[in-house]
């Protein structure tokens, strides 16, 4: 496996040299591959066991920015502290969520995809614990642009905030992003630098507030705001460890 690009090497080794270093990244495509059953996911091979020794050198802290619900995360990535992990887009910290969750909005929401959903062979509904998610990975691609059609019709009538990611529509009662959950952990660390990962339109939050000494670095295909790129999740991995070595060497 080759080490990470020239340029992207270059910046994770001025990244190393700060003071406090936030190392954060996505789970699903970015640390885990896709899978067709979301519950299936899974880290990449020595994915955790780079996040882990990254997370015990001084100075360095690591968290999982997701927007699976934070006990999702847990579970499936498998990761304990001292990484710490957010759920729900940035909405939901371990200590609690960021805002106030609007329970009878998301219980109408959760019933209208809900008869969506049935009414679509291979659509599913997601609850999650701050809103909803109708996934078409496993429906025909009419059917699927169908049924979120129908889904953001329905959503004119919801003040609720829509998030489209790869084959997913998340309606969430909370108004708050990854990027925003980043810069959270950046000011209550005091890190002088983040590094970020992350392969979804809605790493694109994270990757818009960077700059300085930041690096961000987009996984797979896609238009991005991030100034690095790897091809996959094994390609992160290579990430991860040389910026291990770079920090401990
Ligand atoms: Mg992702």
């Amino acid at each position: 496996m080759p080490g990470p690009p020239a340029a992207l090497r270059e910046a994770l080794s001025a990244a190393a040299r700060s003071p406090r270093l936030l190392v954060a990244a996505d789970f699903d495509g970015t640390l885990a591959p896709i899978v067709a059953h979301p519950p299936d996911a899974r880290p990449a091979p020595g994915a955790l066991a780079a996040l882990t020794a990254l997370a015990e050198l001084p100075g360095v802290t690591v968290a999982l920015v997701s927007g699976r619900a934070l006990a999702d995360l847990r579970l499936l990535s498998g990761a304990r502290a001292p990484i710490r992990l957010v759920g729900s887009h940035g909405a939901e910290f371990e200590d609690g969520f960021d805002a106030a969750i609007d329970t009878a909005l998301r219980e109408q929401i959760l019933a209208a995809l809900t008869d969506i959903a049935e009414a679509a062979p291979g659509v599913t509904v997601e609850a999650k614990p701050a809103g909803a998610a109708l996934h078409i990975r496993n429906a025909a691609p009419s059917v699927g642009a169908a049924a979120l059609d129908r889904a953001r019709a329905a959503a004119r009538n919801w003040p609720a905030k829509l998030t489209a990611g790869k084959a997913v529509l998340e309606f969430s009662v909370l108004h708050t992003d990854k990027g925003a959950a980043v810069q959270r952990l950046r000011d209550e660390l005091r890190c002088e630098t983040v590094v970020f990962l992350g392969d979804d339109v809605t790493d694109e939050t994270v990757f818009d507030r960077l700059g300085g000494a930041d690096v961000g670095v987009k996984v797979g295909q896609g238009p991005t705001a991030a100034a690095h790129r790897v091809e996959d999740p094994a390609a992160v991995v290579a990430v991860l460890a040389f910026l291990r070595a770079a920090r401990d060497g």
